[in-house]
């Protein structure tokens, strides 16, 4: 065959696996490094076993392994010891960053360190992992969990304490709940507010809404055992607590799930590489970094936490882009570009 002299290499969750294929498809030569021990990213250890079987992420890589995708695990980019990103691009002639966003937001609550008092992922990725045969981590069986931050990952670990045969699980929500039906505002195709029960909700435990949480509250050991929270709702991004509706509410164990701010600086521990306002690697709209020959970034490090389908559009169009940047020209197609958002897709 007659080999390009090109060679493209990747980060690997959905983004990065999705830019791999574009690229060696169109006759690359493709490494993918991932730190994990497993390629697939948050669909491998984040999401749940009962939410997606792992057994998709192997049947595709079965094919990425055939189409001649080479993969590296346990090599962390930038950490000591493992390939700088230096590293890369000098050997490579061009690099796709698809490190993910998971860097965890504060619940910002006095008592937050206490023992017992968890970012979800800690929780959420040993239990995948025991749903692989590994031993049980953070475990809920028997505890009261409190899950603070009204979202999909919240919901994760909502199920996931269910399944461990927790003895309540809450979930609290700032925003005030929903309404069923779409409101005259938001109106087709605008993605609805509107009151949503997932799966994991229809298995029992309680949701919260219109709530904020003050304080996590101890025992004398220093272990969680109740958190302090107040209704009320937010205005104009700030929340506005409802004087006299302070409470408590038995917690041994808290998990919180309030979004993520951005990459780590595992892969830029000098923080060389711009980002925007919002903490996410910057780009172009053809997910070049500006000034940076040769890098591109693709997926939640440029957009931030979002959806697996934009992770694999973003993957398409970066490498459609990276295609281009090495042969002069592309056909591969471009779903999406960095700036598009679901309004206006
Ligand atoms: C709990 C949870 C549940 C979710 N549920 C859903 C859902 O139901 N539906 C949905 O559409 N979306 C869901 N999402 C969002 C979705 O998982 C992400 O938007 C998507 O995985 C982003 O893909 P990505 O490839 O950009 O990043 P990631 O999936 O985060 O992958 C990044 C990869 O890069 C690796 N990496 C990072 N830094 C380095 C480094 N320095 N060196 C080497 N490798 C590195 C990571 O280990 C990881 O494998 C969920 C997210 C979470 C957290």
């Amino acid at each position: 065959m007659a080999q390009r002299k090109d060679r493209g290499r990747h980060r690997f969750g959905p983004a990065g696996l999705a830019a791999a294929q574009q690229l060696s498809r169109a006759g690359h030569t493709v490494i993918v490094y991932e730190r994990d021990d497993a390629v697939g990213g948050l669909l491998r250890y984040g999401i749940p076993e009962f939410k997606m079987e792992k057994s998709v992420i192997d049947r595709r890589l079965v094919q990425l392994r055939g189409e001649g995708i080479r993969f590296r695990t346990g090599v962390a980019i930038g950490a000591e010891g493992h390939l700088s990103l230096e590293d890369l691009r000098s050997r490579f002639d061009a690099v796709v960053l698809a490190t993910g966003s998971t860097v965890p937001r504060d619940i910002g609550a006095e008592n937050a360190k206490s023992e017992g008092v968890y970012p979800a992922m800690e929780y959420l990725v040993p239990a995948n992992r025991e749903s692989l045969g590994a031993e049980r981590g953070i475990d809920a069986e028997g505890k009261h969990v409190v899950i603070v931050g009204g979202g999909d990952t919240g919901a994760d670990c909502y199920g996931t304490a269910i399944r461990q045969g927790a003895a309540s699980v809450t979930q609290l929500d700032i925003r005030l709940q929903p309404t069923d039906e779409r409101p005259g505002h938001q109106p087709w195709p605008t993605y609805p507010l509107i009151h949503r029960v997932g799966d994991s909700h229809e298995e029992g435990g309680e949701r919260v809404f219109g709530v904020n949480t003050l304080e996590v509250l101890t025992n004398d050991d220093g272990s969680t055992r109740a958190l302090k929270i107040v209704e009320g709702e937010r205005i104009d991004g700030r929340f506005d607590a409802y004087a006299g509706t302070e409470r408590e509410i038995p917690a041994d164990l808290v998990l919180i799930a309030l979004g993520f701010t951005g990459p780590d600086s595992v892969v830029d521990p000098a923080g060389l590489l711009p980002r925007t306002k919002r903490g996410n690697f910057e780009r172009e709209d053809d997910y070049a970094v500006p000034g940076e020959e040769g890098l591109f970034v693709a997926g939640d490090a440029g957009r931030g936490q979002s959806l697996i389908v934009w992770a694999i559009a973003e993957g398409r169009a970066a490498a459609a882009t990276v295609d281009a940047y090495l042969t002069g020209a592309s056909i591969l197609p471009v779903p999406v570009k960095a700036s598009d958002n679901p309004i206006t897709v």
